[in-house]
């Protein structure tokens, strides 16, 4: 019985240990299947950390894009000045790229040279001249056919590293960014030494950054060429008003001196034709052909030659008169050929042609040396003549006379005086003599156009005109030219 017992009692405790086995299988079986979801969810998490990681940095890299490119578009939108402007595009790039060094260089004209525009060593230092020749080869001529960035990440181990100049800072990496104005490569953007290498994102990159350049540089063409249409446009109203001057001058004087000459020869002419009148009555009443020529007599001996000798002097003060205006009126239209003068050839030349004059007065003339200026051969020749002619002209009765000739040159202009020990002018004349058809002096022949004409000669070149005199002592005209 107690055997029975003990038989049943090691079944149930069998039967006990095998449920509970089978509840730990169950157990281990639920253990194994969490963990493995455990895991998966692990590896979920981790890739989804990993993916997050990833988003992260490729916002950060596209915010730091963003901001760069922001910069140089403002530099674009804010400064006038182009080579200000490319400076600051070329750091935004290069420090978003993180190279060390570089330039910004224009091609020549031959595209054969790149001249430096902006020169950047860095923390390196560097001995070459900055505008040392430097041809298109190696990464940077690929760049310029292919019209795309370049890199090239072992720059010693390139057959171009022994072209660089002596004294060129270490490039251990370099890459060249094309930038184009319609169309047609005119610069390159030039990279160096990134830490690590430089890569296709650094391609993406810089070549937005070559855009802005073309942009910054087309905008400062259409600038320059609105700059040069605005001075032409000044030009042509300053030419404009002094046609517009010229005009009022030529109707003033159609009304005043071309009238005078006319009003005598009508007045004239009205004398004339009533004395052809009363000759006509005295022939139609004669009786005595004695009495008749006794009272033609003074009108055909006296008064009609005096009338006609008043119309002819006015018809010919007419004829000068037009034919003064005629030459005043081409001068304003003379197409100017500037040039280089050397105006001491000039001066020989002019005198040169007055020889004989002054041989004839026995006039000392000294002559200065001469600096150059810019102007029309044949009308600065015109003027240096109107004013010795003058000079040679209005001399001081009884005085030997002596025409100096100098000549000073500062930045921009050379000044020339032609001294005299002449007349002089009087001070309130010092302005009038340079009026068309203005004379002071009727005792010498003129026509009062020369100092007109001259004064216009030069204020077409730019430049300026006037005297200073003492009445008895003589004068010194002055002109400045640019040279
Ligand atoms: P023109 O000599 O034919 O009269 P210009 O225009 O050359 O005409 O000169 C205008 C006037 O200026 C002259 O009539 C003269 O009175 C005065 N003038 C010009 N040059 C001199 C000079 N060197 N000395 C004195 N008077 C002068």
């Amino acid at each position: 019985m107690q055997t029975i017992d003990y038989i049943r009692k090691i079944k149930t405790q069998d039967e006990e240990i095998a449920r509970q086995r089978e509840e730990i299988n169950a157990f281990n079986e639920a253990y194994r299947v969490l963990s493995e979801e455990l895991h998966e969810k692990n590896e979920n998490f981790q890739s989804l950390e990993k993916k997050l990681k990833t988003i992260e940095n490729n916002f950060r890299r596209k915010y730091s894009e963003n901001i760069a490119l922001l910069k140089a578009l403002m530099a674009i939108l804010k400064f006038p000045d182009y080579k200000y402007i490319i400076k600051i595009i070329y750091h935004s790039c290069k420090k978003l790229i993180g190279a060390q060094a570089g330039l910004v260089s224009l091609l020549t004209e031959d595209n054969i040279q790149k001249k430096v525009l902006y020169s950047d060593i860095g923390k390196y230092s560097c001995t070459v001249d900055g505008d040392f020749p430097m041809s298109l080869r190696g990464s940077m001529e690929k760049s310029y056919k292919l019209q795309t960035p370049v890199y090239e990440n072992n720059f010693p181990d390139s057959e171009w590293t022994e072209y660089l100049p002596k004294g060129h800072i270490h490039l251990q990496n370099v890459m060249f960014v094309p930038f184009m104005i319609e169309n047609k490569v005119c610069g390159l953007l030039g990279f160096a030494n990134k830490p690590g290498e430089f890569n296709d994102d650094d391609k993406r990159m810089t070549l937005a950054f070559s855009e802005f350049i073309s942009i910054a540089l087309h905008n400062n063409r259409i600038l320059q060429t609105l700059k040069e249409k605005v001075k032409k446009i000044e030009q042509l109203n300053k030419q404009l008003k002094n046609k517009n001057e010229d005009l009022e001058k030529i109707l003033y004087i159609m009304t005043h001196d071309l009238r005078s000459p006319l009003i005598n020869i009508h007045g004239f002419s009205t004398e004339i034709s009533e004395i052809i009148e009363d000759i006509g009555n005295k022939l139609a009443n004669f009786t005595n052909l004695e009495t008749l020529r006794e009272s033609l007599s003074p009108l055909l001996n006296s008064e009609l030659p005096l009338f006609f000798n008043y119309i002819f002097v006015s018809i010919n003060k007419l004829d000068s008169l037009i034919s003064a205006l005629l030459k005043l009126f081409r001068l304003g239209r003379t197409e100017m050929t500037v040039q280089k003068i050397d105006m001491n050839n000039l001066l020989a030349d002019v005198i040169s042609n007055f020889e004989y004059g002054l041989k004839e007065k026995n006039v000392d003339v000294v002559i200065g040396k001469l600096p150059s200026c810019k102007g029309d051969l044949s009308l600065i020749h015109q003027v240096f003549s109107n004013i010795i002619d003058n000079a040679l002209k209005y001399g001081s009765p009884g005085k030997k006379q002596k025409i100096v000739i100098s000549g000073t040159k500062s930045k921009n202009f050379s000044v020339f005086s032609i001294e005299d020990n002449g007349k002089g002018i009087s001070p309130n004349e010092r302005e009038k003599i340079f009026e068309l058809f203005y004379r002071s002096d009727n005792s010498v022949s003129g026509e009062g156009l020369g100092l007109a004409a001259s004064k216009k000669i030069i204020e077409m070149h730019g430049g300026k005109i006037w005297v200073d005199s003492v009445i008895g002592e003589g004068c010194k005209f002055y002109i400045s030219l640019n040279n």
